[in-house]
Order: C-alpha cells, then sequence, then structure tokens
C-alpha cells in the first residue's frame, strides 16, 4: 500500500521538519510506502523544490514519489492525508478581521480541492493558524466531505501540557495521562488535570504534596506556562518552536490513523458536547477507534473548568461570526 500525503506550506520552516521524518516512517511506520505531494504559493515553490532535492538525496526506501505544486488541484489530487501548514501570518498592523479573511482565501479554495480531488477517504489536519477556524473555513467548503475528516492540530498544546506536569513530579512524561486541552488553539486554550493521572494516581493529589495550593498553581503558574510556552521558545530559541510543533502533527496524524490507548486532544467538530455549540472546530479529549475521533463524553467537568472552556469556545464564535460577517463562511 501507498499512502498520499499532501503538505501545504512545504516549503516553510514546519513542512522542513515534517518532510524527513515522514520519508523516514516516523508517521505511518516502516512497511508503509508514502507519496509525498508539496503544496506552495508560487514564492515558496524553490524552497519546497530543494526540499524535495533533499529527500531525494536522503535515498529513503518508502518515498516512492514527491509532487511539488502551486496548484491546489494536483496537489490533493488522491490525496489520503493532508497537513495543511502553510498560512497567512499576521502582518504587522494587521487587524483580526484581516487574518481571518486573508486565510479564508487560502482554506475555502483548499476545501474546496479537496473535495474535488482527494481521496473518500481523506483526513485533514490542520496546522497554519488560526487552526480551529481555519479548519472551519476548508470543512464549510469541502462538499460532501464529512466534518469528522477536518480537525486542527492542539497535540503541541497537549504535548507542552503533560511535559509541564513530568517536570513539576519529576516523573517520566509517558507516565502521566489525560491531560486534555479544550477550546481554542489560542492563549485561551484550556490544559484541563482534573482527570490526569500519574503512573496511575491523580496528578492533582500527586501536585499536592508539591506545589501546596494546587488551584492556585494551575490558575497562575501552569495554565499560563503552557499557553505562553510558545513566545517562551521564540525568546530562548530566536525562532519559532518547528520541530515540536512538526513531531505533534506527527503524533495528531499517527493516532488518527492507527488509533489511541487512551485520550488525546484534537480540535474536531462539535455536535453539541459539553456545550460547545455544533459545527464549531473545538479542542476535546477525544480517542481515536478505527480511524475515526471520538468525543470523550461524559466527563464530570467542575464549573471553574467549564467556565474556562466557555471563554475559549467563546473566542472560537468570535472567529467564526468574523468570518460568517465577512461573507465567507
Ligand atoms: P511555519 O512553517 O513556521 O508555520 C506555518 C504555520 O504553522 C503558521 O501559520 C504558524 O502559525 C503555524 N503554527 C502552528 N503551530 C505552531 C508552532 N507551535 N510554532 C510555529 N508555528 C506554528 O511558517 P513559514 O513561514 O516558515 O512557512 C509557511 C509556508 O507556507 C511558506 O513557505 C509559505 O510560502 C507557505 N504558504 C503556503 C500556502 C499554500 O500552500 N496555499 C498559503 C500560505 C503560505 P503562527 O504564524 O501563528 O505562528
Amino acid at each position: 500500500m501507498t499512502t498520499t500525503i499532501t503538505i501545504s506550506g512545504a516549503g516553510g520552516q514546519i513542512g522542513y521538519a515534517l518532510l524527513f521524518r515522514i520519508a523516514a516512517g516516523d508517521l505511518l511506520g516502516p512497511d508503509e510506502r508514502v507519496r509525498l505531494r508539496l503544496l506552495e504559493i508560487p514564492q515558496g515553490i524553490g524552497a519546497a523544490e530543494g526540499a524535495a532535492l533533499e529527500l531525494q538525496d536522503g535515498a529513503f526506501g518508502l518515498l516512492e514519489h514527491v509532487e511539488v505544486t502551486d496548484d491546489a488541484a494536483v496537489g490533493f489530487d488522491g490525496c489520503d492525508l493532508a497537513l495543511l501548514v502553510g498560512a497567512r501570518p499576521r502582518g504587522p498592523g494587521m487587524e483580526r478581521g484581516d487574518l481571518l479573511a486573508a486565510n479564508a482565501g487560502i482554506f475555502g479554495p483548499q476545501g474546496a480541492a479537496i473535495a474535488a480531488h482527494a481521496s473518500s477517504d481523506v483526513r485533514v489536519t490542520v496546522v497554519g493558524n488560526p487552526a480551529n477556524t481555519n479548519a472551519l473555513i476548508a470543512s464549510a467548503s469541502a462538499d460532501g466531505v464529512p466534518a469528522e475528516r477536518f480537525t486542527a492540530l492542539t497535540r503541541l498544546d497537549e504535548n507542552r501540557a503533560r511535559a509541564q506536569l513530568a517536570q513539576t513530579l519529576a516523573a517520566p512524561v509517558d507516565t502521566i495521562r489525560r491531560v486534555p486541552i479544550w477550546g481554542n488553539h489560542s492563549a485561551t486554550q484550556f490544559p484541563d488535570v482534573s482527570h490526569a493521572t500519574v503512573a496511575g494516581r491523580p496528578v492533582t493529589e500527586a501536585l499536592e504534596a508539591i506545589v501546596g495550593d494546587v488551584p492556585a498553581w494551575l490558575a497562575d503558574t501552569y495554565i499560563p506556562r503552557v499557553a505562553k510556552r510558545g513566545a517562551e521558545i521564540i525568546q530562548v530559541r530566536g525562532s519559532s518552536s518547528v520541530a515540536s510543533a512538526a513531531n505533534a502533527a506527527l503524533d495528531h496524524v499517527r493516532d488518527w490513523v492507527h488509533g489511541t490507548e487512551d485520550w488525546t486532544s484534537a480540535g474536531v467538530v462539535s455536535h453539541g458536547e459539553y456545550g460547545v455549540p455544533a459545527g464549531l472546530i473545538s479542542s476535546f479529549p477525544v480517542r481515536a477507534v478505527d480511524g475515526e475521533w471520538q468525543i470523550v463524553d461524559g466527563l464530570e467537568v467542575s464549573e471553574w473548568a467549564q467556565a474556562r472552556i466557555d471563554a475559549s469556545v467563546a473566542e472560537l464564535i468570535e472567529e467564526r461570526d468574523a468570518v460568517r460577517a465577512l461573507g465567507l463562511l
């Protein structure tokens, strides 16, 4: 079997961090051959073509073919997995409405091209920001493709949330489970530790011995730290988090295709769960079963947690309404 994977913005930094790991089998495993389609805008074609030359020089046994194109019809032809990374960055003085409109001009046509050219069971993961609303726009433009096939990446937020707990608790990160991200991939996101466990023990109980006042630590230290981690990386590294974003995108798609052992987080379409209006693409605790994301339903959510979820969802509603007001949704 060969899987066709389309990466938009493939000439950019995250694209560069993704391509070689996919070709090496880090996404689908050592037995699955891949065909890569590198989609770019004309200004990005040179960078994508350069990456394609390097992919050739990697002599990857699993890599069957690489195509570089600025034509979405070619880029999404027969696409099984799409990683939509290319997005319009916020320029100086750019208002949020301008940013949303510019991205609607990218993600709307891409959604339509996916509907027209991709394979019938295509799975789409949006990385380019504002990821949730970009995914919503692409989905709305993809006639005939189920809304469940369009997702937004919040796995980096979850990975950061688990890593911060691991550091605080001095525990291996893989012993920390069930730390869902709720809402928007933005500063309003809510990393929720209320159901989290460390080696099977409630995280909140383990935290008490270390940080004392757990609710205060969560509100004043932990949640802001996770939400602002991207800015911290930029400050320390001098440029944005690229490898960890690419790594999280691979985690998301791998789990979607191969299934999860436990909960994880993904921006998926709401059917009204936890008071999130149906149709919005919001991050939830999810499981992947038989190639489909399922929202973990029926969790007990405290008043405090629900208020955090509602605040992030209010931002998603504002973004959706702003795009609607521009006649783009
Ligand atoms: P990056 O590859 O660094 O980032 C691409 C997108 O990922 C941005 O929207 C960025 O959001 C987002 N992102 C999500 N999570 C993270 C994270 N943790 N850290 C950093 N970014 C994150 O950008 P480049 O400018 O290097 O590359 C973008 C490429 O996309 C360019 O080559 C450009 O030509 C191309 N492009 C392609 C389009 C297309 O195929 N139609 C359309 C537009 C652009 P944020 O900006 O908020 O950090």
